[in-house]
């Protein structure tokens, strides 16, 4: 793909999610505020969707996951003990000519701004990336405090609470889901470097000698989770392990998919070492050993950790479900025009099913369709304007299923059911409409073929 289409598509996927309401700028009407975004209607009903799928794979069907919902500001040495404070910076460079800030190791080539070409760079400096504020009316450094980079160290912190209050032994695992914050020098890539954004975090403790074997049972697992629950074909994502490690580190590996910028970052899995619960020990004072009944011993677990983004995963959906192609129009002096079409997995896209009255004559019948699917399933109804158009909309915002009710349906009792992908049109009995369509909005690895 070339550079310039590459940045087509991705303005094409920027403009649809603005048109549909799905993602557009944070404060847009004050102009916007760079690394921030917000989701609408048919957005936080993805993001939501996808969050849940998520949830429930990793915390309520496993009963060795438990769930947390730690608050976004915590203590500051918790910054201080994670090695945050110190450490967590980026290399930043700026352009003395046009003012373009850059972060280093993103840079193509080193000596020159990329934007306007000058060799008049500033030397590299370190830049925190922790977002900092105040806690109580005082505005000094006793009282600095930090939006949370990440949402495991919470889990770390909490680990032993919750293990004791849940009475769960090893191995087993702690979920958080929830905002965090990073001041990134160069927010890029519509929502893919936000300053604000979710994790999708699970830390799994285990015994050292079992790790390994915990790190490729997670990798597994959440690989899976992209490519048969979400359908993500597996020739767009690759797992790169992790050349350089943190000292601490025995393994870390990336799961990345083909963005049309390039390969991205989606989730992390790494082995943790006991890093962090030594370092929260120290930090703390309290001792969060693990206590082994059969065995007497006591020591601190190791840690597995899977660590995604929920707004990369959202992007990842956008991208891959992408398309067009060339439908018949109605449009004066055309035969054909582009279809924007959506191709959202049906677990994750934000209507399911929408139901059509080919005839706003036809409105009451549909309408008790609509408000019977609407009780299993993310159902739109929709009434307004010529049938085509309403599929076009439909199309557009990913919806994999269009029921139309028409004139032969008060005598067959039945209805049209277009599938958005294979633009096959089945005719189905209302009665057995529920069971057909839930069937299809579950069936995940049929979607993944
Ligand atoms: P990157 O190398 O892209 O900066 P990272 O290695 O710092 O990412 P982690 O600290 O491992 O990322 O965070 C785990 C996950 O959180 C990432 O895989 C990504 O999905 C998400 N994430 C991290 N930074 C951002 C960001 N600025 N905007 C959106 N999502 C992010």
């Amino acid at each position: 793909m070339t550079q310039e289409s590459s940045q087509e598509i991705m303005e094409k996927i920027v403009s649809l999610c603005k048109r549909r309401g799905f993602i557009f700028q944070s404060s847009d009407i004050y102009g916007g505020i760079n690394g921030f975004w917000d989701y609408g209607g048919y957005g936080v009903t993805l993001r939501r969707a996808v969050e849940q799928l998520w949830w429930k794979e990793m915390v309520e069907d496993r009963e060795n996951i438990e769930g947390l919902d730690s608050t976004i500001i915590c203590h500051p040495r918790i910054w201080e003990a994670s090695g945050h404070l110190e450490q967590f910076s980026d290399q930043m460079v700026d352009c003395r000519e046009c003012k373009k800030r850059y972060r280093l190791d993103q840079m193509e080539d080193p000596s020159k701004c990329s934007a306007c070409g000058s060799n008049q760079l500033t030397d590299p400096r370190e830049f925190n990336l922790m977002m900092k504020t105040f806690v109580g009316p005082v505005f000094d450094e006793d009282h600095a405090a930090y939006l949370r980079a990440e949402t495991c160290q919470p889990i770390f912190v909490d680990y032993e609470l919750i293990r004791q209050t849940c009475r769960q032994k090893l191995p087993f695992g702690i979920a958080q889901s929830g905002k965090a914050f990073r001041n990134e020098i160069n927010p890029r890539f519509f929502t893919f470097r936000s300053r604000e954004f979710t994790q999708l975090e699970m830390e799994f403790f285990c015994r050292d000698d079992k790790a390994m074997q915990w790190y490729e049972y997670w990798r597994q697992q959440r690989w899976n989770f992209y490519t048969q629950t979400l359908g993500i074909p597996a020739a767009k994502l690759q797992v790169s392990d992790h050349e350089n490690l943190a000292h601490y580190a025995k393994a870390a590996m990336d799961i990345e998919f083909a963005f049309p910028f390039g390969w991205g970052e989606i989730e992390g899995i790494h082995h943790r070492g006991t890093w962090d619960l030594s370092r929260h020990q120290e930090y703390s004072g309290r001792d969060l050993r693990y206590l082994d009944q059969e065995t007497g011993e006591r020591f601190l677990p190791t840690v597995v950790e899977t660590s995604c983004g929920l707004d990369r995963i959202c992007l990842m959906l956008l991208a891959n479900g992408y398309a067009e192609d060339q439908a018949e129009t109605r449009k004066e002096g055309k035969k054909e025009d582009v279809r924007v079409i959506l191709r959202l997995p049906p677990c994750a896209a934000p209507v399911q099913t929408a139901v059509l009255p080919l005839s706003k004559k036809l409105a009451e019948p549909a309408a008790r369709i609509y408000q019977k699917l609407r009780t299993f399933c993310r159902a739109e109804y929709d009434d307004g304007g010529s049938i085509g158009k309403r599929y076009r909309r439909q199309d557009e915002i990913g919806t994999p299923y269009c029921v139309t009710y028409d004139f032969d349906s008060e005598n067959d009792q039945a209805v049209t059911v277009r599938d958005r992908d294979q633009m096959t049109q089945d005719r189905i009995s209302i009665d057995r409409l529920p069971e057909w369509l839930l069937g299809r909005i579950h069936a995940n690895s049929a979607f993944a073929d």
